[in-house]
Order: structure tokens, then sequence, then C-alpha cells
């Protein structure tokens, strides 16, 4: 039987093991760390469990990617709690802006924006629901084999359905190739400040730069609902591993891949740092494109070798984990606040700010709270001085951190006080925990829809995760991890080596 080795515990990776089980497929998922989600895990530290990278939470509504994955992977229930407003976005002018998922939004943003802001809001939400309908038909995109490409059509006819007209509309052709900025030419300030920031954390770059039709959909998230996961947000990634396992696949941690051996242009076996070696028919690398060429050296297929040395683009993170006395928290306080205090956004000009909820006794000890705080960060700037100058970047560190405690002091004045523990971390932490070179992370601003890659890269070699389409966020992995799953499973079904009972969602979509 085919052997499939997944190269790390993402949830791309794990979506891809979970569903690639539950079709009889013999599965291994190699992790290098201890624990699974990666950018998207929980970790302990000192009696507190922190979200390391992500945390809001996405896509979990009826026939929405989460419930779908869930449908495919065989999994009972999420162990998510609904979250009304999924966040409050704090403008430079101090003007606070809760995103609800209801009617109340209407509201809110006229009241923040002016009536003028509506016909933005109306070509946001109208392209968003016929991008989703049409995402959520897993349309394999880019396609990459003429069978794709049927698919691809047949996706597209189903989602124009019977409102061609509708969904054909000039604005939507034209919106493919063109910027959010498009639709804000007369956009107040504080409404581009708003759009800018949110599209900073869900496409990776801003109005001007951001696809329309992209940028339309990812704005979407709030309303679309957000939840809460037990645990934190390393819950979802804990639930997929468990449904990998109970549907016959492995999942090995503490091994860190070092080297896929290549026969005749194929994968044949994986090497990990402990001296092991597993036997690999498939590959399947949840990683980033530079990881993945440095896994492969001169066997990489040529688009892994001609990457340039280093990303040219998109985002490190800086995070400041803190651990708060709760009465330090005011009532009614909600979970996620994005503070923006100024442009350039980034650099801790703009603050991501999540808080573990009172209810998840998991998080931190009795009557405190787990935070994280997070801000967008240039890369080369932390390499630079990492290595030659350890005091500088130590010293910069320190600046970075109370960058973001002063930006949490205008929602929780006393955090300092509050604070028991504050464990700052930059893209070199991001390298060592998430293995992603140069802590990387994000993948590709989304400014065309052709940034992102396709999965397949060759014979018996897959790529999944942030970098394939749809690009970032847990919900979009997922979806990308079904895509990759539901192709795979169709090359598989081909040798006839899958077992029937696959699931009935992917047996749609494969035509099975
Ligand atoms: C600061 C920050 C905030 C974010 N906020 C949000 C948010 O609020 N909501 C949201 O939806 N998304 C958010 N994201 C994005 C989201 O976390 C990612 O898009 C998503 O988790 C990426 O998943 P992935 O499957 O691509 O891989 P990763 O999370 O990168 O996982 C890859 C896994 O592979 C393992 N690995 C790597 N190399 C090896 C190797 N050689 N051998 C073995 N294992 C290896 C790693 O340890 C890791 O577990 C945020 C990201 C960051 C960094």
């Amino acid at each position: 039987m085919t052997n499939i080795v997944i190269i790390g515990a993402g949830v791309g990776g794990l979506t891809t093991a979970a569903i690639l089980a539950r079709a009889g497929l013999n599965v291994l998922v190699l992790e290098a760390q201890v624990y699974p989600g990666g950018c998207a895990g929980t970790f302990y530290h000192q009696k507190y469990r922190f979200d390391a990278g992500a945390t809001v939470a996405g896509g979990f509504y009826p026939g929405g990617p989460m419930d779908l994955v869930a449908q495919a992977a065989g999994i009972e229930r999420w162990p998510a709690h609904e979250a009304n407003p999924a966040m409050v976005v704090h403008l430079p002018d101090g003007a606070a802006v809760p995103r609800w998922a209801d009617e109340r939004r209407h509201n809110e943003r006229r009241h923040a924006f002016g009536l003028q802001s509506d016909a933005f809001w109306r070509w946001q939400e109208q392209t968003a629901d016929d991008l989703w309908n049409l995402a959520l038909r897993l349309p394999p995109w880019p396609p990459q084999s003429p069978r794709e490409a049927v698919q691809l059509v047949k996706a597209g006819l189903g989602w124009l359905g019977r409102d061609p007209g509708r969904r054909l509309h000039p604005h939507l052709i034209l919106d493919a190739g063109r910027p959010v900025a498009a639709h804000m030419a007369h956009a107040p300030e504080n409404l581009r400040h708003f759009v800018d920031a949110q599209l900073l954390i869900a496409a990776q770059t801003t109005s001007r730069y951001a696809n329309a039709l992209y940028g339309a959909a990812a704005l979407d998230l709030p309303r679309r609902g957000v939840v809460h996961l037990a645990g934190g947000m390393g819950g979802l990634a804990a639930t997929l591993a468990k449904a990998v396992e109970q549907n016959g696949g492995q999942i090995k941690y503490k091994q860190t891949v070092t080297r896929l051996v290549i026969k005749q242009n194929r994968p044949v076996a994986i090497e990990t740092k402990r001296h092991k070696t597993f036997p690999a028919d498939l590959v399947i690398a949840n990683l980033t494109p530079w990881n993945l060429a440095q896994l492969m050296g001169d066997s990489a297929p040529r688009r892994l070798r001609r990457l340039p040395a280093q990303p040219q683009d998109g985002w490190g993170a800086f995070v400041t984990y803190v651990g708060l006395d709760a009465a330090a928290i005011p009532a009614d306080f909600a979970l996620h606040h994005q503070l923006i205090r100024q442009e350039p956004l980034a650099e801790g000009n703009t603050v991501f700010l999540s808080l573990s909820p009172a209810w998840d006794q998991d998080r931190a000890p009795i009557g405190r709270r787990a935070v994280t705080l997070s801000t967008h960060t240039r890369l080369k700037d932390w390499w630079a001085l990492y290595e030659p100058d350890r005091a500088a970047y130590e010293a910069r560190k320190q600046i970075y951190a109370d960058r973001l405690l002063d930006a949490a002091a205008t929602v929780l004045p006393s955090i300092r006080e509050a604070a028991d523990l504050v464990l700052p971390g930059t893209p070199v932490t991001f390298q060592r925990f998430t293995q992603r070179e140069w802590g990387w992370v994000g993948g590709f601003p989304q400014t065309s829809l052709f940034r992102t890659w396709a999965p397949k890269l060759g014979p018996g070699l897959w790529l999944v995760g942030d970098s394939i389409f749809p690009g970032q966020s847990t919900a979009a992995v997922a979806l990308g991890g079904m895509r990759v799953a539901a192709s795979v499973l169709q090359e598989q079904a081909v040798r006839g080596s899958i077992r029937q009972d696959i699931p009935p969602l992917l047996s749609q979509v494969m035509e099975l």
C-alpha cells in the first residue's frame, strides 16, 4: 500500500492527514514539536497556556470550511463556543468599532464611518457571499490536470447557477485584477485605517495592494462567525490530530525531518534528525516552499530551486505573551481587540490582543488569564542583529515588547502591574518553534489570485498549508488541505488502492 508521509502537524497537514486516513490510506505525520498546530498551536509556559500565533478561529458555521472538514474527516464536533462580536477594532482617534456577526454591524459601521460607507460594505458583503459560495464548492484552483480543469469549470457553472447575470457582473470580473482600494476612492480616513488594519491580518497586505476579490472574502470572517476553542486555538489541531489517529493514521512528535530521499525523480524515504528513516511513496509537505527546498537540496523541483534566497515580501510576527490578573480586565471586555495606533501599520503601530476566555480554566491559574499580543514585523532587521549583535537584538526586543504593552494599556490600563509573566518572541523565536525559515509567517501577501502556489510540485510530491491557495488563516489552510486530500484521493483511486467509503463530500467533489 502507498506510504503517505506528511511533514508537519499544522492545521493544513492534519486536515489532509485526517481525510486521507479516513479513506483507508496509510498515513504517517512527522512533527518536529511535541504538540500539534504550528502557528495555530497552544503551548504551556509557567502554568499558562498561550496561543502561539493564531487566536481568532473562523469558518465553523453550518456549511462553512470547518464544518466541511468535520464531515470529511469524521469529526463529530469541534470544542467551539460562539463569540460575538468577533473582535473590537480601536481606531487611532479613539473610536472602538465592534465587528458583530449579526445585524448590529450595519448601525455600528454607519456610526463609525458615516452613511457614505454603506456602498463599500454592500460591495464587500455581496462579493464575499459570491466568493464563499464558490470556495465552498472546493474548486481546484489553480487546476493542475485536465480532470481538475473540468472540475473547476463544473464548480464555476454550479456557482453561476440560476443567476449568471449577477455573478458575471462587470464589477466582479474587474475585481479579479484590481485592488480593494478601487472601491475606496472617496472613503473617509478612518474607514481606510479600519480596512487596511483588517486586511493586514486577513490578507497580509493593505487595501492598495490586496486583490479585491480576495480582500472582500477575507474581510468577511467576522460576519461569518468566530468561535473560541476550549483549550485555546490548539484545540483545533488537537481535534484534528485525534481524528487522524481514530481514522487509523499515525502521528510521531519530536521527529524533525532533515531530508527527502529522492530516486528517479520521486520521493522514496524521509530522514529525521533522530536518524530514523521512514519509507515514503508520497510526501505532503506542510511547509513553506523555502523549508521544502532546503530538505530537498539539488533534487528539488525547478520551481523550488529557483526561489529567491529569502521571501521578498510577507511578514514575521513579534509577539508578547502575558499572564494577567483577571481583575485588570473590565466587565464585558471582548476577547479580541485590534489596536490601531498610527501609520505606517505593523511594527507595533497595530497590535492584536487576545485574551483566554474566563470560562476556560485550562488556560491559566484561577483568577488569571493568558494574553497574546502580536504585531506584523519585517524579518530582515531581526536577523541582521541576531548573530552579529545579540545585545542590540535583545534591546530591540525590549523596545517592541514595550510598544505592544503600551498599545495594550490603551484598553487595559493596568496591564503592566497586573502581569506576572511577560514573554516576548521575535521571528527568530518563530523559526525555532515552528521551523519556518526566517520566521516567515502568514504566507504570501494576497496581491493577486495567482500569488499562492498550486499544491502538486512533482511526482509524489505535494505542498499544503498557507503557501498554497487560498493562503493563510486556519480556515483557509483547512480548505487547502481538503483540496490536496481530494486530489491525492483522485490519483489513488485511479490506482485502485483506496477504501470505497471515502468521505461522501469529497467523493461528490471528485466524482468517484
Ligand atoms: C502571529 C500570528 C497570528 C495569526 N492569527 C491568526 C488568526 O487569528 N486566525 C487565523 O485563522 N489565522 C491566524 N494566523 C495564521 C495561521 O496561524 C496560519 O495561516 C496557519 O496556522 C498555518 O498553518 P500551516 O498548516 O500552513 O502550517 P504551520 O502552522 O506552519 O505548521 C507547520 C508544522 O510543521 C512542523 N514542521 C516544520 N518543519 C518541520 C520539519 N522539518 N519536520 C517536522 N515538522 C516540521 C512545524 O513544527 C509545524 O507544526 C496567524 C499567524 C500568526 C503567525
